[in-house]
């Protein structure tokens, strides 16, 4: 049906090959593209199924749009890292080529999180005829489907949202991320916005913090307030919301060691002259932590990750939690990854799907909330991230 071009092969880039390769009626030609081959071809290599590999930098928008226009995909599927997406958007555009991506845009230099930079593409991809589904990974991405699902079936309006994404894996490490460590570490070392009232309000970094327990078993964990992207787009496309929060949560020895490395200054973005040679710390402690793709064969425990939504239906108040729990060793058996790579993965296969069969394709910029979420939800339980929606009496996290 479709030949699709997936750009970047780190652990996320890797569960997204095994996957499309896994519906191989719907992606009938898979290209895997990123700055270092020797990553590609050894996903390449651990899939029972032919996908070409090629070397390209996703920052060069020439070079990419040479690849593009040779190569001819239907749609490119972004994992590289959120400073290639526009560069990646640029090209597309260039080519006539869908895009999607997993994360918003970031500028190297500056720690945003905000889609304003990918939401000034609007016009010029509906003026193309081309569609860009931004953020389908988990969250953001299933957790904007979860919002909208819960708001289209089980609420009239919708008032107060908590985003809980809690990962109960251990891989025995004192530290380490289990995605980009440059990117995650960029993200819990923010400050916290949340929804309140109808504005952003700004508090200092894991300055708030609840007991949550999971259910399914899970158990019951420390989670902390931070800003997490979708709270931008579900804000702006649900303007009933009256709260809304995203929880993390995180063990006590890493937030020891994060502590640590930023009162030294190693999370620094800013470059740093060292006997003579411009380094940036984040960047340097990149390298000597864990590749989060070697994470899989030693992480043990589940994710469970959901959204707690409160609103009115039938002029009653009441709390649904719908939810989706991962066992990281169940995501290794099927493909060689941990849980986190894996549930960005899957929503990423699902939404290329719901492009190139048609169900999504509309030109313009889109969050993922914009779309019907029943098709994708269907997905979702069919390919990997089996979900359970139940209420909640007394829910209260602050
Ligand atoms: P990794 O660091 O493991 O992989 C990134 C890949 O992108 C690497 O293969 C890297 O190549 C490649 N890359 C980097 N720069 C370029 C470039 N200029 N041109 C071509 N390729 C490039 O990251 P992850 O797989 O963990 O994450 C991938 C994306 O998924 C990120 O954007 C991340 O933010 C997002 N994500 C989203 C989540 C969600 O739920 N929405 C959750 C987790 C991640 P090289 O090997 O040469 O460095």
């Amino acid at each position: 049906m479709a030949k699709v071009m997936i750009i970047g092969a780190g652990g996320v880039g890797n569960v997204v090959a095994h996957k499309v390769a896994q519906l191989s009626s719907v992606f009938t030609e898979i290209v895997l593209a990123s700055r270092t081959l020797a990553k590609c071809d050894a996903i390449a290599a651990s899939i029972d199924h032919p996908i070409r590999t090629v070397a390209v930098d996703a920052d060069n928008v020439e070079e990419l749009t040479a690849l593009l226009k040779q190569e001819q995909p239907e749609l490119v599927i972004n994992v590289a890292l959120p400073y290639q997406d526009l560069s990646i958007m640029d090209a597309c555009l260039a080519a006539g080529v869908h895009y999607m991506d997993t994360a918003n845009y970031e500028p190297p230099e500056t720690a945003k999180f905000e889609y304003s930079w990918q939401w000034a593409y609007q016009e010029r991809f509906e003026k193309a005829g081309l569609t860009a589904l931004l953020g389908s990974g988990f969250d953001p991405g299933a957790t904007n489907m979860f919002t909208a699902y819960l708001a289209k079936h089980y609420f009239d309006e919708i008032h107060e949202l908590d985003i809980i994404d809690v990962n109960g894996g251990d891989h025995g490490y004192p530290f380490a991320t289990n995605f980009n460590p440059e990117i995650n570490i960029r993200e819990v070392t923010a400050e916290c916005r949340h929804w309140e009232g109808g504005q952003f309000v700004t508090t200092d970094a894991m300055s708030e913090k609840a007991e949550f327990t999971c259910p399914d078993e899970v158990g019951t964990y420390n989670i902390y307030r931070m800003y997490h992207e979708e709270l931008e787009s579900l804000t702006k496309h649900f303007p009933s919301l009256k709260r809304a929060q995203f929880w993390m949560s995180f063990g006590d020895s890493y937030l020891k060691h994060l502590e640590v490395l930023q009162n030294v200054g190693m999370t620094g973005i800013e470059p740093v002259n060292f006997n003579g040679t411009e380094i940036i710390p984040i960047q340097f402690l990149r390298q000597l932590l864990p590749e989060p793709a070697t994470l899989g064969p030693r992480t043990h425990g589940k994710t469970c990750i959901g959204c707690v939504v409160t609103g009115v239906k039938d002029g009653e108040q009441k709390t649904m939690y719908l939810y989706q729990v991962k066992d990281h060793q169940d995501c290794y058996k099927e493909v060689q990854s941990q849980a986190i790579s894996y549930t960005t993965g899957v929503p990423a296969m699902i939404g290329a799907k719901m492009i190139v069969e048609g169900h999504w394709k509309k030109p313009g910029v889109w969050n993922m909330e914009q779309m019907d979420p029943d098709l994708f939800m269907e997905d979702m339980n069919k390919y990997g991230l089996p979900w359970n929606v139940i209420e909640l009496k007394d829910f209260k996290l602050n």
